[in-house]
């Protein structure tokens, strides 16, 4: 019986880090102590990420500056400007740009360019977009350990996320996990905007969202919650 090859994988974390350089500072002085928190990176998601890339010798491609400063994960298009959106938004236009071409836009094309290489060789790219969220926001509990996020009308997409979480719950059936949650697969991201250039049937995006309790609070549990996803992602490949 012949086994179909798996899918060619690229790994993404937008919200790697809250790195912030020193010239930047004096733009985010109404919010910098919010760069140690979830509003400025991602805790566990690059963590994540690693082990997955290491493990499968995948490409990853990590955001080096923190979302507070430019989001990597909204559109251009989104109502609110991937750069700077909190606490202001008045920015000289040029400094805008100046952020956009440092680091937005070669971050973005890096990764589309990934995948249009890819697919001149192989059938199918699998882009894992790699996140976690606080486990309360605006005083109301998540109920999630685990969220995957995908477009319910891309079949591949569905398939693979219902195996994977299948795998995961055959593991340890006290995980929380959940589809398209804490926000819906379709909301405004990267996979999201490379869905509308890439079909289906050869661009699987797929965003893997976990809860920050783990990598921030219970380690011990956040080994194992990795060692698990990871497993049976492996699994569905
Ligand atoms: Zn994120």
């Amino acid at each position: 019986m012949t086994r179909q090859r798996p899918p060619t994988l690229i790994l993404s974390c937008e919200h790697a880090t809250n790195d912030l350089p020193d010239r930047y500072r004096p733009l985010l002085a109404g919010c910098i102590d919010q760069l140690d928190t979830h509003k400025g990176y991602d805790p566990g998601a690059l963590e994540f990420a690693r082990l997955l890339a290491a493990r499968l010798s995948s490409s990853l491609f990590a955001g080096s500056v923190s979302r507070l400063l430019v989001d990597l994960n909204r559109s251009l298009t989104n109502h609110r400007s991937p750069v700077i959106h909190h606490p202001r938004n008045d920015l000289p236009f040029a400094l805008k740009e100046d952020i956009l071409a440092r680091y937005y836009l070669p971050y973005r094309r890096q990764v589309e360019e990934a995948i249009e290489d890819n697919l001149r060789k192989e059938k199918t790219v699998l882009h894992l977009s790699i996140h976690s969220f606080t486990p309360v926001l605006d005083g109301v509990q998540r109920t999630a350990d685990v969220g995957f996020l995908y477009d319910p009308s891309r079949a591949k997409e569905k398939e693979f996320c219902r195996k994977w979480r299948a795998g995961l719950a055959a593991r340890d059936a006290g995980w929380r996990l959940r589809r398209n949650y804490p926000y819906r697969g379709t909301s405004d991201g990267f996979v999201t905007a490379l869905r509308k250039k890439f079909p289906g049937q050869c661009y699987l995006g797929i965003e893997l969202e976990i809860n920050q309790i783990y990598p921030l609070d219970r380690k011990t549990d956040w080994l194992r919650l990795q060692h698990q996803l990871l497993e049976s992602f492996v699994e569905v490949l």
